[in-house]
């Protein structure tokens, strides 16, 4: 029965005829104009069609890019950014004196340049007194590149990290040391936040592991946000020369916050 409908169909096909198209937004192309079955087949705009597949493949990675910050936001809990400053933007970062103006200047390149900046692992150093918008505008640099790229960002206190480690040893945490550590090598940028907080030289354990983060980033060509009371001089001897010296590479930025604290400005 079947055999009788394909005997019946059209067994040549003409070859196509080249002719020439034009698009609206780009011209003149070569098209193809196919004859099936008695009706006209004609190939479109060869640029719209590449764009058509290049912005499906930006919407494929901008899906694919939020699957993985989920997954990573799963890993460590919802506390990637603390509540206080989640969803700090620059635009909320008041910057009245030029010095501040400078340092909001500089965090915001380090965003929009986050690429190049990756690519060479230049780590940015914010360094000064408490209460002068360090946290702010390092989370802001996260919050920029995670909304504007496929980058992944991951922002925690040192003593956060050290206590999640520790946790590994007397089995009360469900992760290993080395997930841990990976969860803070694998993202494009870590920010790390306290360093040198405690008065006390810091313990081996917290040196070792410090340098378990830093170097393993380096070796990654991942660059390190670190936030920090000290200057740069305590802070080499706080994190140990080694770890320095892993900062330094690809040529460390370092941004002082010398001014007075802002907090309860508005009186309390
Ligand atoms: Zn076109």
């Amino acid at each position: 029965m079947g055999s009788d409908k394909i005997v019946s169909m059209p067994t040549a096909t003409p070859a196509p005829q080249q002719t020439t198209g034009v698009c609206d937004d780009h011209g003149q192309f070569p098209q193809q104009v196919n004859l099936i079955f008695g009706r006209e087949f004609k190939t479109g705009c060869p640029e719209c069609s590449r764009i058509r597949r290049e912005e499906e493949a930006a919407r494929a990675e901008a899906q694919e890019a939020l699957a993985l910050r989920m997954r990573m936001a799963e890993k460590l809990g919802a506390a990637l950014i603390p509540k206080r400053f989640a969803g700090k933007t620059f635009a909320e970062y008041i910057a009245d004196t030029a010095e501040q103006q400078k340092a909001l200047k500089t965090c915001v390149r380090y965003a929009a340049e986050f690429k190049k900046i990756a690519a060479a692992g230049r780590c940015l150093l914010l360094l000064g007194k408490p209460g002068t918008g360090k946290t702010h505008l390092s989370v802001a640099i996260a919050n920029e590149i995670m909304a504007k790229s496929s980058a992944t960002a991951v922002y925690r206190t040192i003593g956060s990290v050290l206590q999640a480690i520790r946790a590994t040893y007397d089995h009360t945490s469900d992760q290993s040391e080395s997930q841990i550590l990976s969860s803070l090598i694998s993202p494009s940028l870590l920010i790390l936040d306290e360093i040198g907080v405690s008065k006390e030289k810091p313990s081996d354990f917290e040196l070792t592991t410090l340098f378990a983060i830093i170097n393993g980033r380096y070796e990654e060509l991942r660059p390190t946000v670190i936030v920090s009371n000290l200057d740069a001089k305590a802070l080499a001897t706080a994190i140990g020369e080694r770890c320095a010296d892993r900062l330094r590479e690809g040529g460390v930025i370092v941004i002082p916050f010398e001014w007075e604290s802002q907090r309860g400005k508005e009186g309390f």
